[in-house]
């Protein structure tokens, strides 16, 4: 990718109606652009990082046998109806410009869409369990939208159901969901705490939130660095100070959180509204299990710019980076020095390397720098007619100080 074909570009100042640090980051960098509060464009360097992610979510969910589908944001009043949430206020009420009353809710959640489609295709047992999953807009009308990324009126979710013979079966999946969940934040970079919580709208019993401390973050919870014991504050019994209630060795931290996943024990209040039954062994109808898994991929991104930057700009972990190396062609753009970096990103890009290739001829050494610091990305490769005079390249790492010079051969042997 050409750095001068981009049609995006870097700001020096920080967006004047932005207050977190990853929206910041993340529109000066060229990643996102706000469109209005809590409703963001990811450009093109942005949506790289957004389908880092979901590949990495897709795998773990097919990983745990879910089934990827798409469903449809416009939500028909009918469904929320039946499961008696159509006047929860979160929803943004949907009607044709000529109609009086709104007839759809544009999609929160899909427990409604899903269950209903499920009851037309199992009937027994032996249909019993599956999962599936989605990745798609969704839409609440959040009041406070102030923290970019984290928190958004429109942002992506992926969203897993699970379909069950009893509590068990679904517990026992529950549990597969967690490991897939805690390997998806480790694999982008975030370090997760598993956190007891309260069920909300959604559920009989507590659920399960992975957390990430941040300052940033609009959650607390209460953790015991010992045995990892840690409860949102909203729930919990204890506070900041006491002894662990688990371990009863440690003393519990109270911290600052972001969620970025919560999963949830539905039982059967969905399959009831849904009449979602099956015939199990004995040949008697039941009601279906369910299962609910949540992870917000744009909270995700927001959440590792919270967590890896620093004074300079963002630092992106390699596996969500957007692309891997930044190559500068540094210095007066003299026939040699263009030909030397065009010959750099050619070999590069045919070996495989996801290259951003700052060829801007007009923009100064300085610029380009303070760009590549900016962006983030993992590796920094610098031409210039130095170090063509060595017939080596300036490497440096996102996350290092030094700089060395290398062979573009082995550079590219150790990247790829
Ligand atoms: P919060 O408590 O932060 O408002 P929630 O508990 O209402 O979120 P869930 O219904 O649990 O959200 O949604 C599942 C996941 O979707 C969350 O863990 C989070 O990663 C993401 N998410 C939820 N709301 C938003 C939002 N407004 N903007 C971005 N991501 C969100
Ligand atoms: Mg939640």
């Amino acid at each position: 990718m050409r750095q001068s074909e981009l049609f995006s570009r870097t700001y020096k100042e920080d967006p004047k109606d932005e207050v977190s640090v990853n929206a910041k980051l993340l529109e000066r960098g060229g990643f996102v652009y706000k469109n209005s509060g809590g409703v963001y464009s990811y450009l093109p360097l942005g949506w790289k990082v957004i389908r880092k992610i979901s590949a990495i979510i897709r795998e773990e969910m097919n990983a745990i046998g879910g089934q990827e589908m798409l469903m449809p944001a416009l939500v028909e009043k009918k469904y929320w109806d039946k499961s008696g949430r159509w006047d929860v206020g979160i929803g943004f009420e949907v009607k044709g410009k000529e109609e009086k009353t709104p007839g759809f809710v544009l999609g929160w959640t899909h427990e409604e869409v899903l269950t209903d489609i499920v009851s037309k295709y199992i009937s027994s047992y032996q249909d019993l369990p599956f999962a599936a999953y989605q990745i798609q807009s969704k839409f609440r009308n959040e009041p406070r939208a102030r923290s970019g990324l984290l928190r958004g009126k429109e942002f992506i979710m992926k969203d897993l159901y699970s379909f069950h013979v009893s509590l068990e079966d679904m517990f026992r999946y529950y549990n597969e969901v967690k490991g897939a969940y805690e390997k998806i934040f480790k694999r982008c970079g975030l370090k997760s705490i598993y956190t007891t919580a309260a069920g909300g709208d959604f559920t009989f019993s507590n659920t399960h939130e992975f957390q990430v401390e941040s300052p940033a973050g609009e959650d607390e919870i209460v953790l015991c660095r010992l045995c990892n014991f840690a409860e949102n504050k909203e729930i919990s019994k204890n506070k900041g100070g006491d002894q662990c209630p688990e371990c009863q060795k440690g003393v519990l931290d109270k911290i600052k959180t972001i969620e970025v996943g919560n999963i949830f024990p539905l039982g059967t209040k969905y399959s009831e509204a849904f009449n979602l039954q099956f015939v199990n062994k004995d040949g008697k109808k039941a009601y279906v299990v369910m299962g609910s898994y949540g992870i917000g991929l744009g909270r995700v991104m927001g959440t590792v710019s919270e967590i890896h930057h620093d004074e300079q700009g963002i630092i992106w972990p390699e596996s969500v980076a957007p692309l891997k190396v930044h190559l500068l062609a540094v210095g007066e753009m003299t026939s040699s020095l263009k030909k030397q970096a065009d010959i750099a990103y050619n070999k590069l890009a045919k070996a495989g390397i996801e290259v951003l290739y700052d060829d801007r001829a007009q923009v100064h050494a300085g610029e380009k720098f303070y760009d590549a610091d900016l962006i983030g990305l993992p590796v920094r490769l610098v031409v210039s007619e130095k170090t063509i005079v060595q017939e080596k390249l300036e490497v440096k790492h996102r996350n290092e100080k030094e700089t060395k010079l290398m062979k573009l051969e082995e550079i590219i042997k150790t990247l790829s």
